[in-house]
């Protein structure tokens, strides 16, 4: 079994789709092991971020994330960390994210996709324990 974390971005916390994306969530039979909706400082959405930072987005990526709260959850299951981005879809969510997916059933923009999942064992174990210290 793995555990994932799931982020709704303030995109999706204002669009009202945090229902949507914990029933599908649910629906798949992943569980639902930590669920906090919290506003994000800069120190936090620098270090989830750090991967990009120098990146021409990352300003603007962090002035996002940290804009409005953000529901953050640990998902548990077998295979959770794939099962969860194949739920998300691909980072565009016109290009690369399928319809059925909820950035392809949602989403228009890439800064603006609404949501994160971890993208291996080791960014999941690093991610989880930035967002949940006490899990
Ligand atoms: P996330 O980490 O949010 O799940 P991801 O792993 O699919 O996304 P990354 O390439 O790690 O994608 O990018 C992290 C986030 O940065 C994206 O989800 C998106 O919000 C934003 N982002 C990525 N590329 C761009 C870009 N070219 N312009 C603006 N924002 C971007």
């Amino acid at each position: 079994t793995e555990r994932t974390l799931v982020l709704v971005k303030p995109d999706g916390v204002e669009r009202r789709l945090i229902g949507e994306v914990i029933s599908r969530i649910e629906r798949k039979g992943l569980t639902l092991v930590a669920l906090d909706l919290r506003t994000v400082d800069r120190e936090l959405a620098s270090q989830h971020y750090a991967e990009h930072d120098g990146k021409p987005f990352f300003e603007s990526l962090l002035e996002f994330i940290t804009s409005g709260p953000v529901l953050a959850a640990v998902a548990e299951g077998p295979r959770a960390i794939s099962a969860w981005r194949q739920l998300a879809g691909g980072t565009d969510p016109v290009e690369k994210a399928a319809p059925g997916s909820i950035r392809g059933d949602f989403g228009l923009e890439v800064q603006y996709n609404l949501v994160h999942g971890s993208d291996s064992p080791e960014s999941a174990a690093r991610e989880i324990k930035l967002w949940f210290p006490n899990l």
